[in-house]
């Protein structure tokens, strides 16, 4: 397979059919799900130490269409982490009270402290897709918001917090196949909403949003990755490895230990 790159430039406007969803470079399942459990130990081995530090953030924001994978690779990439040190947010149609604010207001309430792992499952990114796909805001409210989600970007990233976006690309023909999974099996059917239909429908004008937010958006602070998601083994696998690789870079390390441990006798 010739190589796919995972994080497109910074600046250079993205064109997804460039992108194939099916991508897995040389890869093969087994392999990938050996690497991933190395990656996963090694995951939760640099957590700790997040955690222990306090100092750094990683926030880490999965976008992606109905059945893109986002809640799967939550519950695989990160099944060996502590959970007392990652905080996940789902964001939902906004509530009148966080309509009667400006669109960035709920998100900040939920951006990771110190020595934690936030993760988005979607995110601000939603008020320049849905919003943007189904009008719900007029044009001009839109087009501004591009600037400032990379405002806010930079306001966490330049406050410690590294962030990582991942958009997890299925094509259409991989939705149809889930979305009939789910209506096959009983144990699924609450994945599936009738609701989801509509969206399938305007595939193309969202994929004309992500386009236009994977050019503006994908900056050298908050970089965008667009991850081939038709193979869930492969995604994990990625994702997997690209946060293990970010923690790695973070020079995290464990807080110095008070002195004079080495005398410190427990009393019976
Ligand atoms: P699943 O994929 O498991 O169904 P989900 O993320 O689709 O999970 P839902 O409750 O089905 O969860 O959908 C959340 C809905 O909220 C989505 O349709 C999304 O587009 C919508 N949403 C999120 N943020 C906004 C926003 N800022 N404005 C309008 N709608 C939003
Ligand atoms: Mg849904």
């Amino acid at each position: 397979m010739a190589q796919q790159p995972l994080a497109p430039k910074s600046g250079s406007p993205v064109k997804l059919h460039n992108f194939d969803p099916e991508y897995h470079g040389d890869l093969n399942k087994k392999d990938a799900r050996e690497t991933e459990a190395h990656l996963e130990a090694r995951l939760a081995e640099l957590q700790e130490m997040l955690y222990a530090q306090g100092k750094y953030t990683l926030l880490i924001v999965l976008q992606a269409m109905d059945a893109g994978g986002k809640d799967g690779t939550i519950k695989h990439v990160f099944d060996s982490v502590n959970p007392q040190g990652v905080r996940v947010t789902s964001f939902k149609a906004p509530t009148a009270e966080e309509l009667s604010h400006d669109f960035l207001w709920r998100v900040h309430q939920h951006t990771p402290p110190k020595g934690y792992i936030g993760i988005f499952n979607r995110s601000h990114y939603e008020d320049v897709l849905v919003v943007r796909v189904n009008k719900l805001v007029p044009p001009e409210i839109w087009k501004e918001r591009y600037d400032h989600i990379n405002n806010f970007e930079r306001l966490l990233a330049d406050s410690g917090t590294r962030i990582l976006k991942f958009f997890l690309h299925i094509s259409k023909e991989e939705q149809k196949e889930r979305f009939e999974e789910r209506l096959a099996r009983p144990d699924k059917h609450w994945k599936f909403s009738t609701g989801d239909l509509p969206v399938r429908e305007q595939w193309d004008e969202y994929m004309d949003a992500y386009e236009a937010v994977l050019t503006r958006c994908n900056t050298d602070y908050a970089p965008w990755h667009i991850v081939p998601s038709n193979k869930k083994w492969y995604r994990n696998f990625i994702i997997s490895k690209t946060i293990v690789e970010t923690l790695e870079s973070m020079n995290l390390a464990y807080p110095d230990p008070e002195q004079g441990l080495d005398k410190v006798v427990i009393p019976d």
